[in-house]
């Protein structure tokens, strides 16, 4: 399958960050990014309260911004929610949704995930839905089943033109923050997998961005990024440190302009 054009570098800053720091941050990725090829579009998806301070910062800019997450719900009596509609009042333009902390730690099931997705579209929000299996799963031989079954539960949720507005990241659980990125043949072969399974949704779901994320740092990649189903990366420690960041995105810009290298 030919290589899309675009290459789309995100940011996941987790829950981090301070106004200080982050005004810093934000406009040092800002002027960066302006230095950046159109192809390559970057993004960065902070704490909800932070929002204001990215559309501040970032309006105007080439980088996106975007949530960690959304409700289920579209408003109501949900103590501690984010509609994505607020989110979208923002500016933004992406919602992670799915992230494989939130499905451990909040227990959110494929289905709840798939709502998610659907109320960030409805809002007018680009939901990255992530995918990724554990360990004990990659070495009992159940990658595919697991990511198959993740990503099947959104799209059943979706119509074809829904679903070919989403954004899928692959992370494997065992890569993220631990520095051991999967390898470059490993996460191709998964996402190799996975744009099989949207391709199976309708032609136009085939070319949805799909993103790697687990320990992507400066030095690897350009590799991950010039394999032929990766479409870029979802970046967490390293999206904490502009030098870091616009290495990727960088290196983002040399596996566009030169794929087989
Ligand atoms: C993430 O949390 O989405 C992530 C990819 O983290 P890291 O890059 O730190 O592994």
């Amino acid at each position: 399958m030919a290589k899309p054009r675009s290459t789309l570098v995100v940011g996941n800053w987790k829950m981090h960050g301070r106004l200080k720091g982050n005004a810093a941050l934000l406009q040092a990725i800002a002027e960066g990014a302006r230095a950046l090829p159109q192809d390559v579009r970057v993004g960065v998806c902070v704490p909800c309260p932070y929002l204001p301070q990215a559309e501040a910062l970032l309006g105007g800019s080439p980088v996106a911004w975007g949530a960690q997450d959304v409700s289920a719900h579209e408003q109501g009596a949900y103590t501690g929610e984010v509609a994505a509609a607020m989110v979208a009042e923002f500016g933004a333009t992406y919602a992670i949704v799915g992230h494989s902390e939130r499905r451990a730690y909040h227990l959110e099931s494929p289905e709840l995930v798939a709502t998610k997705a659907h109320r960030a579209l409805t809002a007018g929000l680009i939901p990255i839905v992530c995918v990724g299996e554990t360990l004990e799963e990659r070495e009992a031989g159940a990658t595919q089943d697991v990511v198959c079954a993740q990503l099947d539960a959104v799209l059943a949720r979706l119509s074809a033109d829904e679903a070919a507005r989403i954004v899928v990241a692959y992370e494997p659980v065992w890569a993220i923050g631990t520095g051991k990125s999967a390898s470059s043949a490993q996460a191709q072969e998964v996402h190799g997998f996975l744009r099989a399974r949207l391709a199976a949704k309708g032609a136009q779901v085939a070319d949805v961005p799909l993103l790697y994320g687990g320990s992507v740092k400066p030095d690897n990649a350009a590799e991950l990024f010039r394999q032929p189903d990766i479409d870029g990366g979802l970046i967490g420690g390293a999206s904490l440190k502009e030098a870091d960041f616009l290495a990727i995105c960088a290196a983002a810009a040399a596996a566009v302009a030169d794929p087989a290298a």
